[in-house]
């Protein structure tokens, strides 16, 4: 059956549809200016010697945007200041910043929509309940993480490692040694296991998927035409993020016109400064709209902040001191991490890298599969297992690690001691206050909890009552 439409498969194409062609050539080429503002040394030289003569240098990259009008957001985004002050005075209404702000408001109201829009309440609510506990720890352990992630629900490899081999790599990547290959029976347990996903969780869960984690897509020669049928299931056009885009120039533009009437952004991962060179000679300005250009090369103005994670653990001292604190992890995914290759099923969710999480991220289940069948079967057994919507008579009541418990006069606080802004307050007074002190102070299950707290006179149903807001709003430990 034809999946419909849904807000989050047509939002990006709605707002592209709200653009005259004149309007998306000034995007583009505003793009390109700041993509060679930051990540060519030779262009930001030149324009830092000429800055009476932006028209000249830029007509030498085939641009015809007024660089002055992108001055202001140089400023506002790099606190940029080699540029002559003053020159971008009174730039702040000029029509084509007033049009890339407007477009960057989108982008930001597209990431919430893309966390958002991503529920299964009905179709799976034991699901939907535990990626929404997910999200509020990450909110308050992330740092600067946590507003970039939108907690995708499902990631395939289709791919057994990448042959990249970034020294930064987050998520630690094996050496590639092997691809999902599109041949029949490759092709018949992938459009299965989208069915079954679509049907159990729903199309808005499988909306948010993506087809690569630690893995780069052009690895696998085959990859465009499993997202081809993933465009079929789900009517949404998966992002991916490439880190070899000239790798054959052919198959990137193949993947980037797939499904061009629900357009995405996709990403190209920029290792040198001789592939961003590369990229901007073979891709228009306006092909590349759709397409964000993550620069990582050492001449960037700005890099992108790498995370302490991963591979990136590994370096010397004095080198972990460029890392940044406040990315804490590149994990995004509050959900199924599925290998197509070695046919393993993980649940996992970000976290704060770490000893305990090196690659920035909790594996709570790791299994193995084979065929349709079984998968179905781990699938339903892992969602058995992790994600029950109530606490048992046997489980351990504690608050998470990473909470401050408090007594206040109303009850208690629990601050999140990576973000201060993170305040939980709970009322409900002395049985709240008595509760949490057991709590704190002894470390039982819920049967004998209740026993505790009963002895103290607290009557049976309130302490449940509190014990479940704060186990839903995801406060307590999980096991
Ligand atoms: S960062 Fe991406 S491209 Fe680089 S090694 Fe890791 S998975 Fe591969």
């Amino acid at each position: 059956m034809k999946t419909k439409k849904t807000k989050l498969s047509t939002l990006y194409g709605d707002y592209l549809n709200r653009l005259t062609h004149a309007q998306k050539n000034t995007l583009a080429e505003y793009k390109r200016a700041v993509e060679l503002y930051c990540g060519n040394q030779v262009f930001r030289q030149q324009i830092r010697l000429e800055q009476g003569n932006f028209p000249a240098v830029l007509r030498q990259y085939g641009l015809a945007v007024d660089f002055r009008s992108v001055i202001p957001w140089l400023k506002l985004r790099f606190g940029e200041s080699d540029l002559i002050e003053g020159l971008a005075d009174g730039l702040d209404q000029h029509p084509d910043y007033v049009l890339w702000l407007d477009y960057r408001a989108f982008l930001f109201s597209w990431r919430q929509a893309c966390r958002d829009e991503n529920q299964c309440r009905e179709s799976h609510p034991e699901f939907h309940a535990w990626r929404m506990r997910q999200m509020t720890l990450c909110d308050d352990i992330l740092q600067s993480s946590a507003t970039a992630i939108t907690h995708p629900s499902f990631a395939f490899e289709l791919s057994k490692g990448c042959s990249v081999n970034c020294w930064f790599c987050g998520l630690s990547a094996d050496s590639f040694t092997g691809y999902f290959a599109y041949t029949v029976e490759n092709l018949r347990l992938w459009q299965d296991i989208l069915d079954y996903l679509k049907q159990t969780f729903g199309i808005h869960s499988l909306q948010s998927g993506f087809c690569y984690w630690a893995t780069d897509p052009t690895d696998n020669p085959d990859y465009t035409h499993f997202i081809q049928d993933f465009i079929g299931v789900t009517n949404i056009v998966p992002q991916s993020t490439l880190a070899k885009p000239m790798r054959s120039v052919q198959w990137t533009r193949r993947l980037l016109n797939l499904g061009a009437e629900l357009p995405t952004i996709h990403r190209f991962s920029i290792l040198t400064a001789k592939e961003l060179a590369a990229v901007h000679a073979e891709f228009t300005p306006l092909e590349l709209l759709n397409v964000e250009l993550v620069m990582q090369h050492k001449q960037a103005q700005k890099v992108v902040s790498k995370a302490k994670a991963g591979y990136a653990r590994k370096l010397p001292e004095k080198a972990q001191k460029l890392l940044s604190e406040e990315h804490t992890t590149i994990a995004c995914v509050s959900g199924f991490l599925i290998n197509l290759v070695t046919k393993q099923i993980q649940l996992i969710a970000p976290r704060v890298a770490s000893a305990e999480y090196p690659d920035g991220f909790k594996i709570f289940d790791s299994v193995t599969f084979e065929g349709i069948e079984d998968f179905k079967q781990k699938i339903d057994k892992i969602t058995q297992k992790r994600m029950s919507q109530s606490l048992s008579a046997q489980t351990q009541i504690k608050f998470r690690a990473d909470l401050v418990y408090q007594l206040t006069a109303s009850g208690f606080s629990l601050a999140s001691s990576n973000n201060p802004t993170r305040i939980y307050h709970v009322h409900h007074g002395k049985p709240a206050q008595a509760l949490a002190e057991l709590i704190v102070n002894k470390d039982v299950s819920l049967k004998d909890l209740i026993k505790m707290t009963v002895n103290q006179g607290i009557p049976v149903l309130k302490t449940v009552w509190i014990l479940d807001g704060l186990f839903k709003k995801g406060l307590l430990a999980e096991q």
